[in-house]
């Protein structure tokens, strides 16, 4: 089994109802077992006016290997009705993305773990250090406690005074996967 950290995020529709069927969903495919959750938190949009956001994040474990598990929450992104966009940035009715996968480096052309923006978001780390404070980055080499504390000691500014969703643009579009309608761990492992 592997320890995976899961940041979601969604602003359009019911969000905490959104987040709610994410984890029921990921749950009951049997792609991941829920650990702990975060604080939900609302947090201000990045890019175009846009509602905010409802942020969290999810400890999860699964037996599915990094590639797996990214097939799998795109998949479940679709299922609650995420729809292929061209806008960056642009409002979503979830998203999912894996931050961090034990203590695996990833990079590939489709999947970056851990997540490239997760040092630079207020609003993932201050969910991430309300359950794993202590676990390492594996590339920077600091405790999610230690990079929301040089966050919070650098030019980012807290989250009421933010005016984006985070410090960094992502480094990929905010498109929907074209396959649809199959469970989440469908793709077996
Ligand atoms: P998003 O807009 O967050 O849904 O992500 C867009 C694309 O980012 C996805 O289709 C993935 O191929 C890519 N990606 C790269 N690294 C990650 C990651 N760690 N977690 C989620 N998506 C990722």
């Amino acid at each position: 089994m592997a320890r995976v950290f899961l940041g979601i995020g969604t602003n359009e529709g019911d969000r905490l109802e959104n987040i709610s069927r994410a984890t029921q969903i990921l749950a009951a495919s049997g792609a991941a077992r829920l650990i702990q959750m975060a604080t939900i938190a609302e947090t201000p949009p990045l890019g175009p006016p846009q509602r905010d956001y409802l942020n969290t994040v999810v400890e999860v474990e699964t037996t599915l290997p990094p590639q797996e598990l990214l097939e799998c929450v795109k998949r479940l992104e679709q299922q609650l009705g995420r729809a292929p966009s061209s806008q960056r940035w642009g409002p979503r009715i979830i998203d999912v993305d894996i931050l961090l996968y034990e203590d695996r480096i990833v990079e590939e052309e489709r999947l970056t773990i851990p997540h490239p923006q997760l040092h630079q978001r207020r609003f993932v780390l201050e969910p991430l250090a309300q359950l794993a404070p202590d676990l390492v980055h594996p590339v920077l080499k600091r405790t999610v406690q230690e990079l929301l504390e040089e966050l919070t000691s650098t030019k980012h500014p807290r989250p009421a005074e933010r005016t984006g969703r985070g410090g960094q643009a992502p480094s990929t579009q905010h498109e929907a996967e074209s396959s649809r309608g199959e469970q989440c761990g469908s793709s077996g492992g």
